[in-house]
């Protein structure tokens, strides 16, 4: 199919920052330590790479440890992966991407056992075995779920000691990174593939001011960008970093209309948002409110989703404003974001640390590709 084509502003190829004052070296770079980012690292840790995991203010502070809902995996023995594939693309109404469907209900079950052998507690009946229940979408009991609604804080906290415990990767908190460096090449801007990132660390981290980690890869798991919006349940750190550094460095990105709205959020008065995380990020609403019989109204205090679904406000537990064309939501009123996570890694096939140093600066600016 052809992609239309948006004319884009000429982007500046690095962020103006001061030349890196120290460089180190490891085998893959991780850029962020929520659930992708620290997945990432363990696997990498299996094919016995060295890894450096890079998160921008302490491990647990992006979205995975606010997930409520639990995960979604075939079980049951009268479960099957071909019925929580149908299920999945009703629910994506058309738009769902096969091949990821095809991972997501094949390998959901394996990587469940992955986070219960690294050491997850999900929440168990008397003879203990799994607890499995239903959400939004699922016609199967098929959901695994932690401490009731808490299921993202237990695989953070997982994934984070099973990190702690490997002694081959190195995390490195307070540091932003800033911008990926890439290798000499053949492309058509004379560079090749991404070789590193140049990084601020502050005060807390080990080094100091901005420097430069060189690698054979770079994983950016960088989470969403919430926090584009004026009202958002994502936390402070879900600015979009990972997908403006992948487009300053030429990387093509796909389907960032997918942004993903929890419908109901709480509008506190300023300052007043999820109590220790500041007011950029807003309270969730439970739809387990709207189960309850609660429902949504728009500026003039009507229900706005009567008529666009048989459920009503019990349509779907979140909403993208792709899969809603046509819906009379406002968007004044949308109040939670977020995008599925920045998943993009790029190798650069050399075996040893390089001789070479790329350049810090550039001049230049570039549309992206
Ligand atoms: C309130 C809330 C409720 C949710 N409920 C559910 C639910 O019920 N079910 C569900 O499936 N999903 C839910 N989600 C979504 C789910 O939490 C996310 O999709 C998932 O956690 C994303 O994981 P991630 O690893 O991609 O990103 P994150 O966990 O956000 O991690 C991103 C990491 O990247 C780091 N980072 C970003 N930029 C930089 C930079 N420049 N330099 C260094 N580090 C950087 C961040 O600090 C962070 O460590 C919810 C999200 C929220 C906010």
């Amino acid at each position: 199919m052809d992609l239309p084509t948006v004319d884009l502003p000429a982007l500046p190829a690095l962020l103006a920052a001061p030349a890196p004052g120290w460089v180190e070296t490891t085998d893959v770079i991780v850029v962020g330590s929520g659930v992708a980012g620290l997945t990432a690292a363990l696997h990498l840790r299996e094919a016995g790479l060295h890894v450096t995991v890079v998160t921008k203010v302490n491990i647990d502070d992006g979205s995975t440890r606010w997930a409520q809902g639990g995960i979604a995996a075939v079980l049951d023995p009268a479960d099957t992966p071909a019925a929580h594939a149908r299920d999945t693309e009703i629910a994506g109404v058309g738009l769902c991407d096969r091949a990821a469907v095809r991972v997501l209900v094949e390998e959901g079950p394996t990587r469940l056992r992955e986070l219960i052998r690294i050491g997850a507690e999900f929440d168990r009946h008397p003879d203990g075995s799994l607890m499995l229940t239903r959400e939004g979408g699922h016609r199967a009991d098929r959901i695994v779920h932690a401490g009731g609604d808490a299921t993202g804080a237990e695989v953070q906290r997982a994934l984070h000691a099973a990190v702690q415990r490997d002694p081959w990767i190195r995390l490195v908190e307070h540091a932003l990174v800033l911008d990926l460096l890439r290798a000499p090449g053949d492309g058509p801007d004379g560079l090749g593939p991404a070789c590193g990132i140049t990084l601020h660390v502050l005060g807390e981290g080990s080094e100091d001011g901005v420097g430069a980690l060189l690698a054979r890869a770079v994983v950016l798991a960088t989470g969403g960008m919430g926090q584009i919006f004026s009202a958002t349940t994502n936390p402070g750190v879900s600015t979009g970093d990972g997908v403006a550094l992948a487009m300053r460095a030429g990387a093509a990105v796909t389907d960032v209309e997918f942004v993903q709205f929890h419908p109901t959020a709480l509008i506190t008065p300023a300052g007043q948002g999820v109590p220790g995380a500041g007011h950029a990020q807003q309270p969730l609403v439970s739809e387990a409110l709207r189960g309850e019989g609660a429902y949504l109204v728009d500026s003039d205090g009507k229900r706005f989703m009567v008529g666009q679904h048989e459920l009503a406000e019990l349509a779907l537990g979140t909403w993208s404003p792709r899969a809603s064309t046509g819906c009379c939501w406002p968007p004044a009123r949308s109040t939670s974001s977020s995008t599925r996570g920045t998943w993009v890694a790029t190798s650069w096939p050399a075996a040893s640390p390089p001789s070479w140093r790329p350049a810090w600066r550039s001049a230049s600016t570039r549309r992206p590709t």
